[in-house]
């Protein structure tokens, strides 16, 4: 009997090319209380431990039990839903918020309800993959810009033929942590009629008095022709994502965006848990400050040049197998970072991407700078 073919087959060749390039991925569990230090997280405040974090989860826990048990248009709100909501609001200076099961799925939402065939998405070239995959699945034309250019934005706005448009970027770019220039995109915006969709899964926590967000930063809380993206799984150490805009906006989405129709809503546990850590950002608003000072401790030591703008220090390293032979080295130092490699970055880029948090002690930071420092000699 002859052998049936495999249809799959070609994940074998595919497996074998990524194994090569060094890009092959493993996952590494994480083991509680192991004692490494962490720069590889987004926990930026800190707050994914916290015992009030973990207090307002267990509380919802023990209230609504761990599913939301459905849609959000069905069961899946809970009256704490809309009060994270309004809290999400008040927080970031917008007049309403929307909440998702994740920063992806929030994205989706605003790119492909915000538009229609009648769209041209214009979108930074280092946007995040969820906008990128947002904009794919939108119907609308998409236009790719040089990062960080508003010359191109102008010039791609100002060819259009469509009837609307929307403009998308990151606040703070998740590999680089550098910023978006958002009052400039704000204002060609306004110029050329456009609606500016802004992901601050980065910003939110760290930029902005308080942590409040780079847009609040910026100036431009609660413009109606904004809209911000962001996750509660970052600097909120929770789960989940959000779209803050307007009331006619957020009621647009309950009734079309299907990332927010068709998804079971967000689980309680993960609402109660972003709940208890904007009230304790409230309170302790220099966190987001702290994030700063210990990420300018971080490119000093790894001798990264220029002042952090956000949690994020990358450390480019150029070939893929250098940088996780450097990743590998710093876990061995008990330090963990991220190690990025295409298609996450660019080739050649490959790096060591370093986050700060706020709760690093002088401890942590003394020895991660030993560490990064010693690694930095080995390599020269
Ligand atoms: N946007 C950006 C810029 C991100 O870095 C991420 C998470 N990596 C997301 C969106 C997605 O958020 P979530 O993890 O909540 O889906």
């Amino acid at each position: 009997m002859s052998e049936l073919p495999d249809p799959l087959a070609w994940l074998d060749s595919a497996s074998e090319h990524r194994r090569a390039a060094g890009l092959h991925r493993v996952l590494s569990p994480r083991q509680p209380n192991d004692g490494i230090i962490d720069l590889a997280s987004n926990d930026y405040l800190g707050l994914s431990r916290h015992p009030e974090v973990i207090a307002g989860a267990k509380r919802s826990l023990d209230l609504w039990g761990p599913g939301s048990t459905g849609s959000r248009l069905v069961t899946g709100t809970t009256a704490e839903h809309l009060q994270l909501e309004e809290e999400l609001a008040d927080f970031t200076g917008a007049p309403s918020a929307l909440v998702f099961s994740s920063g992806y799925m929030a994205n989706i939402a605003a790119v492909t309800a915000l538009s229609n065939k009648d769209t041209l998405i214009v979108s930074d070239s280092a946007s995040h993959a969820s906008l990128v995959d947002a904009c794919r699945l939108s119907r609308g034309r998409i236009a790719v810009v040089e990062h960080c250019n508003l010359s191109a934005v102008r010039a791609a706005l100002e060819g259009r033929d469509e009837e609307h448009a929307l403009v998308v970027t990151d606040s703070v770019f998740s590999a680089d942590g550098d910023l978006a220039p958002l009052r400039g995109l704000h204002a060609v915006c306004r110029e050329m009629d456009a609606v500016l969709i802004v992901d601050e899964a980065h910003g939110i926590g760290v930029r902005g008095e308080g942590g409040q967000g780079l847009v609040h930063e910026s100036g431009l809380a609660g413009e109606p022709d904004i809209v911000i993206t962001m996750t509660l799984s970052k600097a909120l150490g929770s789960q989940g994502g959000a779209v803050v805009a307007d009331d006619r906006i957020r009621e647009h989405l309950i009734n079309t965006a299907r990332t927010f129709i068709f998804d079971t809503g967000l689980s309680p546990a993960a609402v109660g848990a972003a709940r208890a850590a904007l009230r304790v950002l409230k309170r302790e608003p220099e966190r987001a400050q702290a994030v700063l000072d210990h990420a300018a401790v971080l490119a000093e030591a790894a001798d990264v040049a220029g002042k952090p703008e956000s949690a994020v220090v990358s450390v480019v390293l150029g070939d893929a197998a250098t940088a996780v032979a450097a990743a590998q080295r710093c876990l061995e130092e008990g330090v963990r970072t991220g190690c990025f490699r295409p298609p996450s970055v660019p080739p050649g880029t490959s790096r060591l991407r370093l986050t700060a948090r706020a709760d690093l002690t002088e401890n942590e930071l003394a020895a991660v700078t030993q560490v990064l420092r010693r690694i930095a000699g080995d390599a020269e």
